[in-house]
């Protein structure tokens, strides 16, 4: 099986001509709530792909707790190790969208800033059949560790997306790791080398196995990827499609790479199928209606 740890929110998306400025109120066009959250939207995507997947995370005791879990049960995701907790609210992502596409987001952890040991230890429960453990980084840091811990105590292949783009990572989790998937901001971040240069792919590359990851997974948006670990490096280009939103793109390639994992794949296969639902999704708008099901999916990877 596949496992994720991680965020569960609920996004709420308004539409407006333009942004409004501090004490300025304004009309806008439209409002819509999407099911969102880094680590709920990797589960979905693995799910959706036909791997048995569990997530481990919070949601609030309020009717988007409810939605986000009818949601997720609804894809097939398992949910009986999300913690509905009565003493927050769910996670919510505000977002504001202008006529350009240009955005302006408040994210309120709630359910999701309260994930605590406790919750790793309902997670230790599914590691016997699991394949792999995926982390991103919206509960906390020393949860997230600790998870890793006991990962690699049961030898589950533990898979990092750094995402959002922290300052810096400590050592420790580094060394825990086995895949780590950096988009291009998120390498600026963290090694502070721009991935737009090309020969900075080996040093960035370099900088986290330096550090302990075993195999570095580079996210180059529409230049697809680069990887390398010790047996030696490659590139994946993207899938060329006509991309209309890349929110979630980051999500569904590591949902997918965890599905390959799965099904007995090599990594060079996994970033291909991560490749491939990475494209899929820029082709629809929102973060989970844009994941792509198994029946889409093979029929791109096979075309
Ligand atoms: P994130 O969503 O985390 O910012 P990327 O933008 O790098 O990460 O997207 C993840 C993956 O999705 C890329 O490595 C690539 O394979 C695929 N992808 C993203 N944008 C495009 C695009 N415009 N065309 C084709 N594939 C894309």
């Amino acid at each position: 099986s596949v496992i994720v740890f991680g965020s569960i929110n609920m996004d709420l998306v308004v539409q407006t001509g333009r942004l409004p400025s501090p004490g300025e109120t304004l009309q806008g066009d439209q409002f819509f709530t999407a099911p969102g959250g880094k680590g709920a939207n990797q589960a979905v995507a693995a799910a959706r792909l036909g791997a048995l997947t569990y997530l481990v995370g919070r949601v609030g005791e309020d009717s988007f707790g409810q939605e986000l879990l009818a949601h997720l049960n609804e894809t097939g995701v398992q949910t009986e190790w999300v913690k509905v907790d009565s003493k927050t609210s769910s996670g919510v992502a505000m977002i504001a969208v202008d006529g350009e596409g240009e955005n302006t987001i408040i994210i309120i952890p709630g359910a999701n800033g309260r994930v605590e040991r406790s919750d790793v230890d309902r997670l230790k429960n599914l590691f016997s059949n699991a394949s792999s453990l995926l982390l991103q980084l919206e509960v906390p840091l020393a949860v997230n560790i600790a998870a890793a811990k006991e990962a690699k105590k049961a030898g589950v292949k533990i898979i990092l997306d750094p995402a959002p783009a922290p300052e810096s990572l400590p050592d420790e989790l580094y060394s825990l790791i086995d895949i780590i998937t950096p988009n291009e901001t998120e390498t600026k971040a963290l090694t502070g080398l721009d991935l737009s240069d090309e020969k900075n792919g080996f040093k960035a590359a370099d900088f986290f196995r330096e550090r302990g990851v075993e195999t570095v997974v580079l996210k180059l948006g529409e230049k697809g990827v680069f990887c390398l670990n010790k047996a030696g490096h490659f590139r994946v280009e993207a899938f060329p499609v006509k991309a209309v939103d890349t929110v979630a793109a980051g999500d569904a390639f590591n949902g997918a790479m965890a599905a390959a994992f799965e099904r007995g794949l090599s990594l060079r296969e996994a970033v291909i199928w991560g490749t491939a639902a990475g494209a899929l999704a820029t082709t629809k708008s929102g973060a989970q209606p844009s994941l792509p099901d198994r029946e889409t999916f093979e029929a791109f990877l096979n075309s």
